[in-house]
């Protein structure tokens, strides 16, 4: 499989995985079309699919440019066959799909929209906006609760496993992550290194899950110095995983 990084809008990202085989090419995630038709022309590759996360404009806003141009399957929650713009394949849960001779297991992690979906094709995680290096998305739809299974059943993919997300977020996010665990080594070498690596104008999409785990507030509910951050902004807050989680998104909600 390869895989192409495009970047879209402000600082979205769309990605064309290609069956080297067949030719065959589905794109995550298009916020716009033109930029991924000329990247299709570019790469002599037969688009056949679009695979949306969830209905987000900054997610979906190419789908009518490319069907107008191709006629392809579109992949979507389920429930969101309505929004989701010409939406055809509804996915759930377990289900696997196929791009040329490409396999994907697809995994519904509602929270920041309720019919979120995320993609995995090899050890490549195609998560939207529910799980961002370095951060999660906005409880927009769902609840703590949702969002942190959703959170959980990603973390349990193996640490090797790459994190493509929906935005161009991971500085920012750190920003964030160095006010409620300031003393996490491995999370000031990597605020170090991603500030270098943005100066430089580089992309910092994908990481791993494991720099994930060790470095991402959000999947960080056990961290004694997060419950102590959290506690002092909350007194009188009952720890436990998901109200965690809960406090940390609502302190980044305002930070
Ligand atoms: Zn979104």
């Amino acid at each position: 499989m390869r895989l192409i990084q495009i970047p879209l809008l402000r600082d979205n990202y769309g990605y064309l995985l290609v069956c080297e085989k067949t030719k065959h090419a589905a794109i995550v995630d298009p916020s716009e079309a033109d930029p991924v038709l000329r990247r299709i022309e570019q790469e002599q590759v037969t688009l056949t699919a679009i695979l949306n996360t969830h209905h987000h404009r900054d997610h979906t806003g190419g789908n009518e440019g490319l069907l107008k141009r191709h006629k392809v399957a579109v992949y979507g929650h389920k429930s969101d066959s309505v929004r989701v713009p010409g939406m055809t394949n509804a996915v759930d849960e377990g289900d696997e799909i196929q791009i040329g001779e490409l396999r994907g297991k697809v995994f519904f992690v509602p929270g920041h929209t309720t019919g979120h979906v995320a993609y995995l094709f090899d050890n490549n995680l195609f998560c939207g906006d529910t799980l961002f290096t370095a951060g999660c998305g906005r409880l927009f739809e769902g609840t703590p609760e949702q969002m942190h299974a959703s959170l959980s059943k990603l973390m349990a993919l193996p640490d090797n496993t790459k994190v493509y997300c929906g935005h161009e977020y991971t500085e920012s996010n750190l920003r964030f992550a160095m006010t409620v665990e300031p003393k996490n080594p491995k999370l000031v070498a990597r605020f170090e290194r991603v500030q270098g690596m943005r100066t430089r104008g580089l992309s910092t999409v994908p990481a791993t899950l494991q720099e994930e785990k060790e470095t991402n507030p959000f999947l960080r509910w056990d961290s004694k110095e997060i419950e102590a951050s959290v506690q002092s902004t909350m007194p009188g807050i009952r720890l436990n995983p998901v109200s965690v989680f809960a406090a940390v998104r609502k302190m980044k909600d305002a930070f």
